[in-house]
C-alpha cells in the first residue's frame, strides 16, 4: 500500500504532532514496566493542565471518545436516575442513547442544530437531576455551547461535559467552572491518533461512583486502582495499558505545553476565523450561529450552485484525489447540506487553510 500524505482537515482525526509521529515508533515498554508507569504518571499530570484542574482521579480510558462518554455514564447513574441532556448535534444524542442504556430517565433539552443550548432551559428541566449532561464543543454543527456558569447553578446535580473537540482547541477550565466529569479522545485538538480517551473526575463526583457499574471494563474503582501508584497496596493490574498509544499521548500533551496552552487557544482561533473569513469570501455561507462558532470545526453550507452537476460528495472526492485535502461530509440531519471543516491540533496553521481555500476555489470554480 502506497504511503499517502493527506492533509486531515475533517471531523476526524487531524494531523498528529511530528514529537507524536516519532513516539508511536519507539520500542514498545511492558504494561507494568516502571518506565512506562512513570510516562503514564506523567501523561496524567499533563492532562491535569490541559484540563486545568487539581482532580486526582484524571487518566486516558482506554478507547476512543465514545469510551470516555461510555465511561461517565455508567459509573454514576443507577436505574431511573434522572438525566438532563443538552441536544444540539449528533454527540448529544450519542449522550441521550448512553443513559438510555445504562438505565436513566432521559430528560432531553433541545436546541436548533446551529444554535446553542439555552442554559436556562437545561438548568429548569428537572428539579433536582442526577446529572446534567451538555456537549461543549458539538462537531456535527460546529457549534460551542456555554458552559462556563453551569457549575454555579447545577445544585446537586454533577455537571457532566464532553470535552472531546474543545480540549486543546478552545478554553477549558474543569475546577472553575465546577465540572465535575470530563471526558476527551486523542484526535481532535490534541493532535495525537486515535485511541485513548482522557477522562476527569471531581472528589465530588468520585464520592458518588456505583459500587459495581454494569462495565467490568470501564468500572473507575477498578480503573483507579491501576492508576493510582500511591493508593494503598499499590498499583492492581487491571488491563493490558496501550502503552504505545500512551507514549503517543504523553508527547502530544507535551507539544501542546510547549506551545502552552494560550498560545495553542489562540492559533486555533485565528486559524478558525482565517478560515470562515476565507469561506465567506468565496461566496459560501457558514452554518453556526456567529458568536458560538468553533474555530477548530467550522460548518460550510454546501452551495445550491456546484459545477458541472457535480454532487457534493464528488467535489469532496476531488479536493481528496486531487490534492490529498480531507474534509467532512455533513452527519445526522445535515447530511448532505453542510461542510464540516476542521483546523485541529497539528492541523490548526495558516499554510493549511490557504492550501484549502485555493483548492476549494478551484474545484469549485469560484
Ligand atoms: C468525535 C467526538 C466524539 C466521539 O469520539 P470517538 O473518538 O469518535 O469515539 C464524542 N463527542 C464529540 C463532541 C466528538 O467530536
Amino acid at each position: 500500500m502506497p504511503i499517502s500524505d493527506r492533509l486531515l482537515m475533517g471531523p476526524g482525526p487531524s494531523n498528529p504532532y511530528p514529537e507524536v509521529t516519532l513516539a508511536l515508533g519507539r520500542p514498545v515498554l511492558g504494561h507494568l514496566d516502571p518506565e512506562f508507569l512513570a510516562v503514564l504518571d506523567s501523561t496524567n499530570n499533563r492532562l491535569r493542565q490541559v484540563f486545568a484542574t487539581l482532580n486526582a482521579l484524571t487518566l486516558p480510558i482506554s478507547g476512543t471518545g465514545s469510551a470516555g462518554m461510555e465511561a461517565s455514564f455508567v459509573n454514576f447513574v443507577r436505574a431511573g436516575d434522572p438525566v438532563v441532556v443538552g441536544v444540539n448535534g449528533v454527540f448529544g444524542e450519542r449522550m441521550c442513547e448512553v443513559a438510555g442504556r445504562v438505565g436513566a430517565e432521559v430528560i432531553r433539552v433541545d436546541a436548533p442544530w446551529g444554535e446553542p443550548i439555552d442554559n436556562d432551559l437545561l438548568l429548569s428541566a428537572h428539579h433536582s437531576p442526577s446529572i446534567i449532561a451538555i456537549v461543549h464543543a458539538e462537531t456535527s454543527t460546529g457549534v460551542r455551547n456555554d458552559i462556563s456558569q453551569l457549575g454555579a447553578e447545577k445544585g446537586e446535580a454533577l455537571l457532566l461535559v464532553d470535552m472531546v473537540t474543545s480540549l486543546g482547541g478552545i478554553e477549558v477550565k474543569v475546577d472553575e467552572w465546577k465540572v465535575d466529569v470530563a471526558y476527551s479522545g486523542t484526535q481532535k485538538c490534541l493532535g495525537v491518533p486515535p485511541g485513548l480517551s482522557p477522562l476527569t473526575v471531581s472528589d465530588r463526583a468520585r464520592d458518588r461512583i456505583i459500587e459495581r457499574p454494569s462495565s467490568w471494563y470501564l468500572d473507575l474503582n477498578l480503573l483507579s486502582r491501576y492508576v493510582d501508584g500511591s493508593a494503598e497496596g499499590g498499583r492492581v493490574y487491571h488491563h493490558t495499558a496501550p502503552v504505545t498509544m500512551v507514549a503517543a499521548l504523553h508527547a502530544g500533551l507535551g507539544a501542546v505545553l510547549e506551545e502552552g496552552i494560550d498560545a495553542a487557544r489562540i492559533r486555533h482561533a485565528e486559524c478558525g476565523r482565517f478560515l470562515q473569513d476565507g469561506l465567506e469570501a468565496l461566496g459560501l455561507e457558514l452554518f453556526a450561529q456567529e458568536g458560538h462558532r468553533l474555530p477548530q470545526l467550522t460548518t460550510v453550507c454546501v452551495p445550491k450552485d456546484l459545477p458541472s452537476s457535480m454532487s457534493e460528495a464528488e467535489c469532496r472526492r476531488l479536493l481528496l484525489s486531487r490534492y490529498g485535502i480531507e474534509i467532512g461530509a455533513g452527519a445526522g440531519q445535515l447530511a448532505g447540506r453542510v461542510w464540516r471543516i476542521g483546523c485541529m491540533g497539528h492541523t490548526a496553521r495558516r499554510r493549511n487553510v490557504v492550501t484549502l481555500l485555493g483548492a476549494l476555489k478551484e474545484v469549485l470554480e469560484r
